[in-house]
């Protein structure tokens, strides 16, 4: 028999929890399957930074009230360009902030909300396709772990299973979307020693860039630029560090020892479409963005936002015109967030094979932001990130 509900929500990352709680305020019921275990779901170490609409919406919800007790807020950033840092004041630029507050623990608060809450949220249950999506009762065809079918029935179906989604194909076709590769990768490694620094440090140097964040009070997150092809047990600890030094002279790093270590490929990625029929793509199912502006996670939480109105609309007021315009409205915000980040990384990378005058002109470009107050708020305004569409 299959399980019918009022929303069928595929992955429980940060888009389809919080999606799932936010219905169940509005008394809008719905099933949420992820093909991992929760142990898994709630130990992988991705996200660290929440722009305060995220916060907002996640503490104002009752989602979550350890954000605002557990989590940091950081009212700056440094830049750190020819051998100086410059702090990006955010609080006195445009009056907002962000938290440093982990996508783990976010995922801890939100799975214990929905399992508090009496959802039904199930972990191990892979969707395979979805079905009928141009129908009123669109299908979810899943295998859980003891490889059992699942189908689930709803009136509409949310992809929200991140950048491998296998739902995007239902919605945008062979059509598929806008996509670029960056010539370039991150490094990251985390690794146990306090805060090499108050304020996160985004770094231009002429060998590269690198960013100098944290993760808890005893754990940081490091990444530099590399080539993406690197193989990341290629370097031994030490020289790990010769390269971040080199990377933010000037400045002393707290070292200890590294347990993970990663290379992260820069892509962007965004749907032509995020709806058709009854079946929707939130998050990274949907769009993809280069890590150095912070977006990831923050977009899918805006996209919920937008969704949750369209559906509550659709769900209880039969009123289908925020639903029918989703994909529009979601897509002018991803756009905005994907040339954020574009610039961000455009701006702090060095590109291979850069001429002395790519070089110099980049210089030129980080101290038109850093000497101007506009400047200094442009950056200030897409990192707190814009007001959440209501
Ligand atoms: C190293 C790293 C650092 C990052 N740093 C930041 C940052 O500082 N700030 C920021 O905003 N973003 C950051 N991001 C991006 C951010 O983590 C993602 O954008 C965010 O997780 C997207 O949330 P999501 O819910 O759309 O997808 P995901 O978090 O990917 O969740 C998708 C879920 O769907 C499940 N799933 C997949 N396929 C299926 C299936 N077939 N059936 C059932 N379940 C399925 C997966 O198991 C997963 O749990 C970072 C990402 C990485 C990798």
């Amino acid at each position: 028999m299959p399980v019918r509900t009022r929303v069928a929500v595929i992955g429980a990352g940060p888009a389809g929890l919080l999606l799932s709680h936010l219905l169940g305020r509005h008394g809008i019921e719905s099933v949420v399957v992820d093909s991992r275990s929760r142990v898994e779901i709630e130990t992988t170490i991705r996200a660290g930074i929440l722009e305060q609409g995220t916060v907002e919406i996640l503490s104002g919800s009752g989602a979550s009230d350890r954000v605002l007790t557990a989590g940091h807020r950081h009212e700056g950033i440094e830049l750190r360009f020819d051998g100086e840092g410059h702090r990006i004041d955010f609080t006195g630029s445009v009056g907002r902030a962000v938290w440093l507050y982990p996508q783990h623990e976010v995922l801890k608060d939100l799975i214990a909300a929905r399992l508090t809450a009496g959802q039904d949220l199930r972990f191990g249950v892979t969707a395979e396709r979805v079905e009928g999506a141009e129908t009123d009762r669109p299908r979810v065809l899943a295998r859980d772990a003891g490889g059992h079918t699942v189908e689930i029935e709803a009136d509409v179906v949310v992809g929200a299973d991140g950048s491998r989604s296998v739902v995007r194909e239902t919605v945008t076709g062979a059509y598929g979307g806008s996509f670029r590769e960056y010539p370039f990768a991150w490094f990251g490694i985390l690794c146990e020693a306090p805060p090499s620094s108050e304020e996160l440090i985004y770094s231009n140097s002429p060998d590269g860039f690198a960013l100098i964040s944290r993760r808890g009070p005893g754990v940081q997150r490091m990444y530099f630029q590399c080539d993406p092809g690197t193989d990341a047990e290629a370097y031994t600890e030490e020289r790990l560090w010769e390269i971040l030094r080199s990377r933010v002279p000037g400045v002393t790093l707290n070292e200890g020892p590294v347990f993970q270590r990663d290379v992260l490929r820069f892509r962007s990625f965004v749907a032509h479409e995020m709806r058709r029929g009854r079946v929707v793509l939130v998050g990274d199912a949907a769009h993809t963005v280069p890590p150095t502006g912070a977006k990831g996670m923050n977009l899918a939480v805006a996209d919920v936002v937008v969704l949750t109105e369209a559906l509550r609309a659709l769900l209880l007021d039969g009123d289908e015109s925020l639903f029918g315009a989703f994909s529009d409205t979601a897509r002018q915000r991803v756009w905005k967030a994907q040339h954020f980040s574009w610039w961000m990384t455009s701006m702090l990378h060095r590109q291979p094979g850069a001429s002395d005058f790519d070089h110099w002109r980049q210089l030129g470009e980080l101290r038109s932001v850093v000497e101007s107050a506009a400047g200094r708020a442009y950056l200030a305004e897409g990192y707190t990130g814009w007001p959440l569409a209501r």
